[in-house]
């Protein structure tokens, strides 16, 4: 049975197994599923630890920081195969998060030496200002299960290098990854109760963090679950922080590269099985391209290569569980009632183990108003819009309720920088993925997808520390 921390102590619950979405007669472990007093108990636990905590030495935070990314990085392979087994990603898409939360970790324990100040000229005579910096307090972290150890990774190592205290609630589906993380920052030195960890469901172990004590809550998951976190939040007065879904536009121009173009668009789409908020799901194509775009895409599609994710040469893993799976297929029915065009794939494959395969769906013929062009799927779902021009591309590229990331294939440094300017996302990409972001730069959306400050790289101190102006009259 592995536990969650609470106080610096394992604590066994009901044990739950972890299954893998490649071969569900696999069974990776028996995880404890904790409960709301539980959740309770781990928040006092982070409000008796962040005493303390809230004045240790950087150096301190910085140590426990660099120990976690060392030891994620030597063990990137063994956990990347325990993260490509709990979620489904290829080993390789595996692997490199590791790696990411490793970087991340790294980034972090420099940050924690870099918590700087300003000061400044009063207005008055004789009097200093400084402006300085001073933990959130005691925050809540819930995710989602698409990136299980990058997402946690990119709230937690901030938060204690800023001088908070962690209640970390990862998703069900994938405990294993959030437990491993958690124990080796225990073992690298976190003092009790700095980091906990509460497995469970969402509506009890979230529910009573959202209803708890807690200073500040940030969240990645659905925009539902996100809106309610925003509404007890606010009532509250509690900060917080939402990223929500996405419904990315990638928009290819007549003068793209076509192998750029396709290339972009398949990574975008299809890897990681679709289940990416930045992942491309509308191809705003322009005519003059649109055949040959759509002929090499349909081709490129064919050739990938689905299966179990540990598998060598398997490019594209399994769908998450049986509900995703099951929702995908009514979003790609409801697509063929509205009235789009299955080009190829969408269906249901069986591999030597049982396990959710699906063969990435792309839709032609289609408008940005059908459901399939408004809400986000979350799997191997894209749908192909065909447009005039640039400008029609442009309109109907921010005609969403989502505003994470968006793309442009084009050799047209015009309508690249265009595009770049007002396109209405928070992260733009050209002749590039609209997924795949650095760690050391500011992630986060607009619209329906985001809500509040950035998360990553130095933006993070904006949610993760609260500023003090300070008025000295040293005379
Ligand atoms: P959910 O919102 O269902 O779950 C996210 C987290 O919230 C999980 O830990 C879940 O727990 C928890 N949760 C669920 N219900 C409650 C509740 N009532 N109170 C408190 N916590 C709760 O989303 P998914 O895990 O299904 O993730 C997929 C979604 O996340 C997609 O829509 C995707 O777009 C979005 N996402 C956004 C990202 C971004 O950065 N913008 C990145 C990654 C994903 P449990 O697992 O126990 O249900």
């Amino acid at each position: 049975m592995h536990g969650n921390l609470i106080a610096g102590e394992w604590v066994n619950g009901t044990a739950v197994p972890n299954i893998n979405p490649s071969d569900t007669s696999d069974v990776i472990g028996d995880f404890a599923s904790g409960t709301a007093q539980d959740a309770t108990d781990a928040i006092a636990a982070a409000r008796a630890a962040f005493d303390t905590w809230q004045f240790s030495a950087p150096l301190e935070r910085h140590a426990i920081l660099s120990k976690t990314a060392a030891e994620l990085m030597a063990r990137r392979d063994e956990l990347g195969a325990l993260l490509a087994r709990e979620e489904g990603k290829t080993r390789a898409e595996a692997t490199a998060e590791v790696g990411r939360a490793a970087q991340i970790f790294d980034f972090f324990a420099g940050e924690a030496l870099r918590l700087t100040g300003e000061a400044g000229a009063s207005t008055r005579p004789g009097i200093e200002v400084a402006v300085t910096r001073e933990p959130a307090g005691v925050v809540g972290l819930i995710t989602p299960w698409n990136f299980p150890i990058a997402i946690p990774a990119w709230k937690i190592a901030p938060a204690l290098a800023h001088g908070n205290t962690v209640v970390f609630k990862p998703a069900s589906l994938v405990p294993a990854s959030a437990h491993a993380l958690v124990d080796i920052i225990h073992r690298a030195g976190a003092p009790a109760g700095v980091v906990n960890l509460v497995m469970g469901p969402g509506r009890s172990v979230g529910q009573t963090m959202i209803e708890g004590d807690l200073d500040a809550i940030s969240f990645t998951g659905s925009t539902g679950t996100g809106a309610m976190i925003a509404m007890e939040s606010a009532k509250r007065q509690r900060r917080f922080q939402l990223e929500m879904g996405g419904k990315n536009p990638m928009v290819v121009l007549d003068d793209a590269d076509l192998d750029t173009a396709v290339r972009a668009c398949l990574d975008g789409a299809y890897f990681s099985t679709g289940q990416r908020c930045t992942a491309s799901s509308r191809l705003i194509v322009t005519e003059g391209i649109h055949d040959r775009f759509v002929a090499a895409l349909r081709d490129a599609i064919a050739g990938l290569n689905v299966g179990h994710a540990l598998n060598d040469g398997t490019q594209i893993g399994p769908v998450v569980d049986q509900s995703q799976l099951d929702s995908n297929l009514e979003y790609i029915a409801k697509g063929e009632a509205e009235g789009a065009a299955r080009e190829i794939g969408g269906e249901v494959l069986s591999r030597e183990t049982a396990g959710f395969f699906q063969r990435p769906a792309l839709f032609t013929g289609c408008t940005n108003d059908m459901t399939i062009a408004r809400e986000e799927i979350f799997g191997p779902v894209a749908a192909v819009i065909r447009v005039r021009d640039y400008d029609e591309a442009l309109r109907v590229a921010n005609d969403t309720p989502f505003g994470l990331t968006s793309g442009i294939c084009t050799a047209s440094l015009k309508h690249a920088s265009d595009f770049r300017r007002k396109s209405q996302a928070g992260m733009v990409t050209v002749n590039l993925p609209t997924a795949g972001v650095d760690f050391h730069t500011p992630f986060g959306g607009r619209k329906g997808s985001s809500f509040g400050p950035r998360e990553q790289g130095a933006y993070a101190r904006e949610f993760y520390s609260t500023v003090k102006t300070a008025y000295i009259n040293a005379g």
